[in-house]
């Protein structure tokens, strides 16, 4: 893993997500509630671009997925069967003068982190929350709140296999809420009880898993690249064989160079037919697979890609960090990829008077529909760009009293800050093609060059 330190700090990130509403703490009017946040109006909006993301990634643009939404609640038997309900634990350890608890296997010393403090000997906590179903309130009605979704694959491998009539190779993939009662939480939504992750299990032929791990590890790196990761804040750590959870061959976490130093945003696990094996077994129904071409029965082995929604969306926002000089001020942007960017475009008229207005309003609302659009018309248009820049929104539209006349507009990209101005005809087409990817500096007909790479007067 290679050396570097990390360039933006949590303390920047938490500060833009509270001043410009991407995630508050839970419950804050009581004080807050301990691991669990709530995301606000822009937070939300990137939250659905990451999920959206990956959904298209992964189930729409592929031929060998499907997927699927199961309920949080599940049958007891089925955390028995994964042996969740045994083994899904971390090592408690408890401070004997101050009381305060931690993950053993967090701390680097033998001693209370916070007082200093002798520790008690460590014993296996449970990390599943438990519930009641029903209104009678005794343990023959305990459930669990979910702590992965991947169980809820698993369980209707065999619904989806007699509805879809999939061959092998074929995912399935789910993204949705996950608890755990972590022992201690912190580093803001890296590690929280309540969050949401995106899940996959891949059924493969025994015997081909190797390459598929290898296939997997390779997509999952690509795609963080390709929405805006920068590559050597990525790292692969192999888990050592020894210590491997019970169900797994072999995992791999792909970590992200955090603001509090390498962490793992994703893990990768080759599970065997382990969970297939154990539910077959303890529901008594068959869980394989028929390949025609062998004549064979057999249980399929699965590659899993497991990923936290909260702490990839963390990851995004320290690497669209940016501050850079701007005359006595500091510029600060979110460099989003334009596909995660919470509000793409931004309509700013000059003026607030009314034939100003109604037009700009025409022109806010024929984008609204398919991309998400802000507008503003307060303060000058230097701070309306600034505020912009700092949501990370790709391309601004100032619409001034030309405009009336010749009917075109200013886009300027958030950037390198280069405007162009083109006829309002063009406009939806012009920014969707640029989203894509195209030159911003390419016109389309009646459009001109304003201004390019020049920091703004
Ligand atoms: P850790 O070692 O950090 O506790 P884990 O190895 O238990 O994580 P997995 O069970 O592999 O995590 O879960 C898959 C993914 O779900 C993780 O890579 C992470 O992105 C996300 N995740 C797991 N636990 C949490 C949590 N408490 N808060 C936010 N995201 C989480």
């Amino acid at each position: 893993m290679s050396e570097q330190t990390p360039t933006v700090t949590m303390e920047k990130i938490v500060s833009l997500s509270r001043r410009r509403g991407f995630v508050f703490p839970s419950s804050e009017i009581y004080g807050g509630l301990s691991g669990c946040w709530d995301y606000g109006p822009l937070g939300i909006e990137l939250k659905r671009n990451v999920k959206q993301a990956w959904w298209s990634a992964m189930v729409q643009e592929r031929d060998d997925m499907v997927g699927i939404e199961t309920s949080i609640l599940m049958h007891p038997k089925v955390w028995m069967a994964s042996g969740h309900f045994k083994s899904f634990t971390d090592p408690l350890v408890e401070c004997k003068s101050c009381h305060q608890r931690f993950r053993a296997d967090h701390l680097a010393e033998n001693k209370c982190p916070a007082c200093g403090g002798e520790l008690t000997a460590e014993r296996q906590f449970n990390l599943m929350f438990k519930t009641f179903i029903g209104p009678v309130e005794d343990g023959s009605n305990t459930i669990y709140l979910r702590p992965e979704t991947a169980q809820g694959m698993f369980v209707n491998f065999d619904n989806v296999l007699q509805t879809t009539r999939r061959k092998l190779p074929f995912g399935i993939a789910q993204q949705g809420k996950s608890f755990r009662n972590e022992i201690t939480t912190g580093n803001f939504i890296f590690r929280s009880r309540e969050f949401e992750q995106m899940e996959m299990e891949y059924f493969v032929k025994p015997g081909t898993d190797e390459k598929w791990f290898e296939y997997w590890l390779n997509e999952r790196i690509n795609w963080y690249v390709k929405h805006g990761i920068k590559r050597d804040h990525l790292s692969v750590l192999e888990h050592e064989k020894a210590k491997l959870a019970h169900y797994a061959k072999r995992v791999c976490d792909i970590t992200f160079l955090y603001p509090m130093g390498w962490e793992e945003i994703e893990g990768l696990a080759s599970r065997t037919d382990f969970d297939l094996k154990q539910h077959a077994a303890a529901s008594g129904k068959v869980l394989d697979y028929y390949d025609e071409v062998t004549k064979e029965h057999y249980v399929p082995y699965v590659i899993e890609p497991a990923v936290g929604v909260d702490r990839s969306l963390l990851a995004f926002m320290c690497d669209a960090y940016t501050e850079e000089p701007d005359k006595e001020e500091t510029r600060i942007v979110m460099r989003f990829h334009p596909s995660l960017a919470p509000v793409k475009v931004a309509i700013l008229p000059l003026s607030k008077k009314e034939n100003l207005s109604n037009f700009a309003r025409d022109i806010y609302k024929s984008l609204r529909t398919t991309l998400t659009t802000q507008y503003d018309d307060t303060q000058s248009i230097g701070r309306r760009y600034r505020r912009q820049d700092e949501i990370g929104t790709p391309y601004c539209v100032t619409v001034d009293f030309q405009s009336l006349e010749d009917n075109r507009v200013t886009v300027r990209e958030r950037d390198l800050m280069q405007q162009i101005r083109i006829p309002i005809a063009e406009l939806k087409k012009t920014i969707e093609a640029k989203m894509a990817g195209e030159d911003f500096l390419k016109l389309p007909a009646g459009g001109e060059v304003v201004q390019t790479k020049t920091k703004e007067g």
